[in-house]
């Protein structure tokens, strides 16, 4: 099936407003992971693509860009979101297409897309900086701005969801913005700098090169006129990426996924957590940074939530993106490797339950049937390393001091729920669990744009989303003013 008609031309970098082929005129097939056909072509950017980029990005921000008031980057965020929403359908069949994402999960990805859109859009005039008291003859005050040329480096999980979390909160602050997104996928990536660029927003506040990791991607990170990098991806990835900003003493936001658990208790509502428990895990095929991957279980509750997940679990259907069943395959042959590997490895594990995959899904589709594992040791590998595919664990516990335990027993620490009734055991656990974000009888709280996020340990450090982007998308400048 071909693509839609778009309105740029995909095999393009678009710089200082306008779309070009990268200098060295080569390309990238992208595929579509539910057949395995080729999509299209994508720009293969290099560092002189990177370089023109990161010069245009300087130019808005030494022009029109840089001059645009608060006020007015609102307002062109609040349009670029309203185009968003009027191109939600167009959206979804790109990132379907591209990711192997159910069109619903799709779909819903591009109104997050909008969302964060409406909400830095409301926020742009909203961020400023204070007053002090000082010593007797001063006036001191703070002022809230941009870094300046800020780097994008995106994963293919989520594109619409990531850039709109780190893009949108960086042109509210008045950056300018280079974009990298990744090369498994990266149409909706493109579309959303041509909404932008329909919007109004200024040539060359936003520029994207598509490209690999290692020339654009490296190139982005260690360039010396860059003055923030927010990353999104591998551990691995992440350490490289801040290593390079570190030569250039250049601050980093990274967010590199988790182990996330959920903690079931004895006087849990099973009813109201079903759902969670099963869809924080397979969501996206299990490619999402903040899957629950871990279902903890306190042993009263042990075969009852297992039960009702394995049940779960057998009524899933796993399909081509655009037949929208709970799971489409996974990002690429690659990325199946892995998690096969890992059901491999998990061999000794006992299987409770194993989702279906449609009959008639191509066979070149690279899909993985979704899997319920139990797991009573909370150190196999299983259950402590990041799989990135539609595989739990259920793993028991004894007490809470055990169910703590385990749950802070990994590397990572990204987000955490706790399924109870008891508020001194809420209270309690939302502080001692080493997570960024802990929610209490639910999971994910529906995305939350508004809710800070990212991690602690291995799962990154600076937080996305919410007005404490925009905190780490500015830098703060102390004038102190002697007057007498
Ligand atoms: P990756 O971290 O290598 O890629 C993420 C982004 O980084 C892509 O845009 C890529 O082009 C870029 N990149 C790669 N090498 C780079 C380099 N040297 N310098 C700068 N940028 C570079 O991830 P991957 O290879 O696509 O996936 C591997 C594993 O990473 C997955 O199995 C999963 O465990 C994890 N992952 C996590 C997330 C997340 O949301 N936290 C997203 C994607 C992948």
């Amino acid at each position: 099936m071909s693509l839609p008609d778009l309105p740029f031309n995909p095999a393009h970098c678009l710089i200082s407003g306008t779309w070009r082929a990268p200098q060295a005129g080569e390309t990238i097939a992208l595929f579509d992971p539910s057949d395995g056909t080729e999509l299209t072509q994508i720009a293969r950017g290099r560092s002189e693509d990177i370089d023109a980029a990161v010069s245009t990005a300087q130019a808005a921000l030494d022009g029109v860009w840089g001059k645009t008031t608060a006020l007015e980057r609102g307002r062109i965020l609040t349009r670029i979101g309203q185009l968003v929403l009027e191109n939600v359908e167009l959206l979804a069949e790109l990132e379907a297409r591209d990711v192997g994402k159910p069109l619903t999960q799709a779909r819903a990805d591009a109104v997050a897309l909008a969302r964060y859109m409406e909400f830095y859009g409301g926020a742009a005039d909203k961020v400023h900086g204070e007053t002090i008291p000082y010593l007797d003859g001063y006036t001191v005050y703070t002022l809230r701005e941009p870094h300046g040329v800020t780097g994008h480096i995106v994963p293919w999980n989520y594109p619409m969801q990531i850039i709109g979390r780190s893009v949108g909160a960086a042109l509210t602050m008045g950056n300018a913005a280079v974009l990298k997104p990744a090369e498994e996928a990266c149409l909706t990536a493109l579309m959303f700098a041509d909404i932008a660029r329909q919007a109004g927003l200024p040539d060359g506040a936003l520029n994207v090169v598509p490209g690999l990791g290692a020339e654009a991607g490296a190139a982005l990170s260690s360039h010396t006129d860059v003055q923030h990098i927010s990353f999104t991806g591998s551990v691995r990835t992440g350490a490289l990426v801040q290593q390079a900003a570190g030569a250039n003493v250049v601050p980093v936001t990274l967010e590199l996924g988790g182990k996330s658990p959920q903690l079931v208790f004895e006087d849990a509502n099973l009813e109201e957590a079903l759902p969670f428990l099963v869809n924080a895990g397979i969501q996206n095929a299990g490619q999402t940074c903040s899957a629950s991957s871990r279902i903890l279980v306190h042993k009263s509750r042990y075969d009852e939530v297992v039960t009702a997940m394995s049940s779960r679990y057998e009524a899933l259907s796993v399909g081509p993106a655009m037949d929208d069943c709970n799971l489409g395959p996974l990002i690429s042959d690659r990325q199946k490797d892995i998690v096969t590997g890992f059901l491999k490895q998990g061999a000794d594990l006992q299987i409770a339950a194993v989702g279906k995959i449609k009959s008639d899904a191509p066979k070149t589709g690279a899909y993985v049937a979704p899997h319920l594992l139990l797991c009573s040791d909370p150190d196999h590998p299983l259950a402590q390393q990041e799989i990135f595919g539609p595989v739990q664990v259920v793993i028991p516990f004894e007490d809470d001091a055990d169910a703590l335990k385990i749950a802070n027993g990994t590397d990572y620490g990204l987000v955490a729920s706790i399924w109870t009734q008891n508020g001194a055991r809420q209270m309690r656990l939302a502080k001692t669990l080493k997570s960024g974000q802990v929610f209490i009888n639910n999971y994910g709280a529906g995305g939350g744009v508004e809710l800070p996020f990212g991690g602690v340990g291995k799962s990154g450090h600076g937080r996305e989303k919410g007005f404490e982007a925009l905190y780490g998308f500015s830098t703060l400048k102390t004038v102190a003013a002697k007057h007498g």
